[in-house]
């Protein structure tokens, strides 16, 4: 039995080189979580390897190359990844699970490349896929692939996992191949969300949409029992909470806070994306600097905002606000020695995010919406030498599992301030407490532990499903 992985990017970095390609492993949360499932199987990746090529003889060397590793590679054109990855996957998908209805864009060659790349995938890992084989389908990029490799393997084992929020079911009906998606995705025998209400809005979307009834969490769909469960996603809990001893850590962290000081940091850390409230973030924070003087010169926020996409209109847009509107703060509050937000428009290395998690007194975590929010988990793993308050909002799916944070609504800019002031003036022995217990319950739900419970949760209802047949 083989476990396949298929997935929109293969977790590598392919570079040209002077005699080649070189190709290194990256590995995400994903890659680490499946790297540690307890099985004696050989995991497989089907994936796109992250580079364009028309040329047969390159293509061939990078598929040998990435054979070694038990990675496949599905080469896509830039058409391809225009219209299935930024296209529908990025411009119909992520706005409506989102929420953003007003982004979603409905356009016909979008819908026709993600039909056609999913194929492609199927195409790809048809080539190895045998009828004992787990295949674990990977996120909103491929939500057609389970039933197009049920049609062909009638008796294959097939867990999906949507990494994003799942809508309620009156938004997500304004999908015109709404019944295609579900249709898609009631291929698999596993279904899986973050958190219990992702799932349950998808529950009431197959019997709005499909007339399909779900008993609990199962469904019996022709002569097969599908299951829908909540696995919230962890990280890596041990190599966040001991990166901040690393000798190569600690120079970066020490000389952080030597340069700050006294003063507080509040950090905030997010990809460029309309869904992370930066611009919210944003004007709560200037409303805290407004109406609490007092912590002028006291108090910075250090912003760091991932580029992603920027140069699409909606995503240049919002560069351009937040841009504006940080501008404007800290022209207007900002003294000699002393501004009241450090942005940096770019992306940190391992050490340097975990020096500033180690630093920054307070996490501020405030998308509009998230499927989960791994910075927030990522944060308080890290508070190993210095405590600190997390300040979360209610729409991460995060804020479930997180519910010793200060939980705040994101579109409030009221609540933004308030859970400032609260969080800087939190006794020692509550923060520490809160802390602790958040510590605890990530220690335990981590990337590990998410991806064991899926595996584990698909091969019993592989057995359930032989019983029946
Ligand atoms: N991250 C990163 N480089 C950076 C800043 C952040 O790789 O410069 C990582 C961060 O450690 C986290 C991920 O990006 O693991 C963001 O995940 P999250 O779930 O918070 O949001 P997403 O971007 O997946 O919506």
């Amino acid at each position: 039995m083989k476990i396949i992985i298929i997935a929109n990017r293969l977790p590598v970095k392919i570079e040209r080189s002077d005699d080649g390609f070189n190709i290194i492993r990256s590995e995400g949360g994903l890659a680490t979580g499946l790297g540690s499932l307890e099985t004696e199987s050989d995991i497989y990746w089907v994936g796109w390897p992250g580079i364009f090529t028309e040329n047969e003889k390159e293509k061939k060397e990078i598929t040998e190359r990435l054979h070694d590793l038990n990675f496949h590679p599905v080469f896509l054109s830039a058409d391809q990844i225009e219209n299935y990855y930024e296209g529908y996957s990025n411009s119909t998908i992520w706005p409506l699970c989102h929420y953003f209805f007003s982004y979603i864009e409905y356009r016909a060659d979008y819908w026709e490349a993600y039909q056609q790349v999913n194929s492609l995938f199927c195409d790809e890992s048809m080539q190895f896929i045998e009828d004992d084989d787990i295949v674990w389908v990977q996120d909103y990029q491929l939500m057609l692939l389970p039933k197009k490799i049920r049609d062909k393997k009638p008796n294959a084992n097939i867990g999906y996992f949507h990494h994003i929020p799942f809508p309620s079911y009156e938004l997500f009906r304004v999908l015109p191949e709404r019944e295609e998606i579900l249709e898609g995705l009631l291929g698999a025998d596993l279904i899986g969300f973050h958190t219990h209400d992702y799932m349950r809005h998808f529950i009431s979307a197959i019997y709005r949409v499909l007339n399909i009834n779900c008993n609990l969490d199962e469904v019996n769909l022709d002569n097969r029992i599908i299951h829908i469960d909540a696995f919230p996603m962890g990280i890596n809990y041990e190599q966040y909470n001991q990166a901040p001893k690393l000798p190569e850590v600690k120079v970066k962290s020490d000389l952080l806070r030597e340069k700050l000081g006294e003063r507080s940091i509040i950090l905030s850390v997010d990809r460029l994306d309309y869904s992370k409230g930066i611009l919210h973030r944003l004007n709560g924070f200037a409303q805290f600097l407004e109406n609490n003087p007092d912590y002028h010169e006291k108090v910075s926020l250090a912003m760091i905002v991932v580029p992603s996409r920027d140069t699409v209109d909606i995503y240049a847009e919002l560069k351009t606000k937040i841009d504006q509107l940080i501008g404007e703060i800290n022209g207007k509050y900002s003294k000699l020695g002393w501004n009241p937000i450090f942005y940096f428009y770019r992306s940190f290395s391992f050490d340097e995010l975990i020096a500033m998690y180690d630093v920054a007194e307070i996490a501020l975590v405030t998308p509009l919406r998230d499927g989960m929010n791994l910075v927030a988990k990522e944060y308080l793993a890290t508070k190993c030498n210095r405590p600190g308050v997390l300040i979360l909002s209610e729409m991460a799916g995060a804020a479930i599992e997180l519910q010793d944070a200060i939980i705040i609504n994101p579109n409030d800019t009221d609540q933004i301030e308030n859970a400032i002031l609260q969080a800087m003036n939190i006794p020692a022995k509550e923060k520490k407490e809160r802390l602790e217990k958040m510590q605890k319950r990530i220690s335990r739900q981590d990337v590990r532990k998410w991806s064991n419970d899926f595996v584990k949760e698909l091969l019993s209802i592989k057995t359930q499903n032989k019983e029946i047949l």
